[in-house]
């Protein structure tokens, strides 16, 4: 296939090699960063689209998804896919497919999860929405750069799926790390702390796959300074979706708008922007009540 890739910062550019790498024609597009192996630069979205069956774009926000849908549209043959993997606004996502129906293109929200880890490995998970068929024809794509892909129902619904997940990721990491604080007030050793959580009622992702104490668990961030991984900021962004769609959904998210507070104080007024989102725990260890 011949597919354009759009915006290849610290997850496009390892999803863009990995299909390169599988023998797909890719030519890129990015305001800032350099091309990956195997990628043909080109020198704006639009002459990135021209001719490619595939769009793809893995972008910082839905304000820039809608002004590079602007741009490529025009662009693209009709009957090509717009494949949009970036996390953004549920309004964004429906609002952008819209456009490429009316230029009778295939539209495809596909974020993903799985991380920089998952992009580099190809073992993404995308959670997409959009029509039965272009997701058919989108679908050995997926399988490159990732290992399951789920379709979620109509436009929208896999931004719906993606921030629904990372609101839950938000909240049971703060749960993880005030709990490792409280237990070393008790006086429990960590990696008993972690033997019993992570095969008891207690256990998650955050405790299980991303312990956010150092020395505990499997290698995760806490390891490294917690340098990201998925940075504090990100996640930000991510329970900040989920409480605008909240709001406009008139839906009852407590935890997750308190997630939100607390992650907002953390890189705001803290030392939380730049750190991954597992410092939660140092945050709670240097902080009484
Ligand atoms: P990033 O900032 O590293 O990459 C974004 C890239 O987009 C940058 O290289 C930037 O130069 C480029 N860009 C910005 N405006 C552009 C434009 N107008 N035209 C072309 N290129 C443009 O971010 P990232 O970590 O790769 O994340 C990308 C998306 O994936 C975000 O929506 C993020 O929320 C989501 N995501 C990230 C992770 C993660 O662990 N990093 C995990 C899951 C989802």
């Amino acid at each position: 296939m011949k597919i354009a890739f759009i915006g290849l910062g610290n997850m496009g550019a390892p999803m863009a090699a990995n299909l390169a790498r599988a023998g797909h024609q890719v030519a890129g597009f990015d305001t800032a960063a350099p091309m990956p192996e195997g990628v043909t630069a080109t020198d704006s979205a639009a002459d990135a689209a021209r001719g490619a069956d595939v769009v793809v774009t893995m972008l910082p926000n839905g304000q820039i998804l809608r002004a590079v849908a602007d741009q490529v549209i025009p662009a693209m043959t009709p009957g090509a896919i717009l494949c949009d993997c970036s996390t953004v606004d549920v309004d964004s996502a429906r609002a952008v497919a819209g456009q490429a129906r009316a230029a009778g293109l295939g539209a495809l929200d596909a974020p993903v999860s799985g991380g920089i880890g998952g992009a580099q490995g190809g073992t993404l998970t995308f959670m997409v929405g959009g029509d039965a068929g272009d997701f058919a024809r989108a679908a050995p794509l997926f399988d490159i750069m990732g290992q399951k892909a789920v379709h979620c129902g109509d436009s929208g619904a896999g931004q719906a799926a993606k921030i629904c997940n990372n609101m839950i990721l938000g909240v049971t990491m703060i749960a993880t790390c005030e709990a490792f604080a409280l237990a070393d007030k008790l006086g429990l050793d960590r990696q008993k702390m972690f033997d019993v959580v992570s095969t008891s009622s207690g256990y998650s992702w955050s405790m299980n796959a991303y312990c956010p104490a150092p020395g505990v668990g499997p290698v995760s961030p806490a390891d490294n300074g917690y340098k990201p991984g998925f940075a504090a900021e990100l996640m930000l962004k991510d329970l900040t979706l989920s409480q605008q769609a909240a709001e406009s959904a008139d839906a009852d998210t407590p935890m997750g708008a308190l997630a939100r507070e607390l992650y907002a104080r953390f890189v705001d007024d803290e030392d939380g922007r730049g750190r991954d989102f597992s410092a939660m725990l140092p945050r709670f260890e240097a902080r009484r009540r």
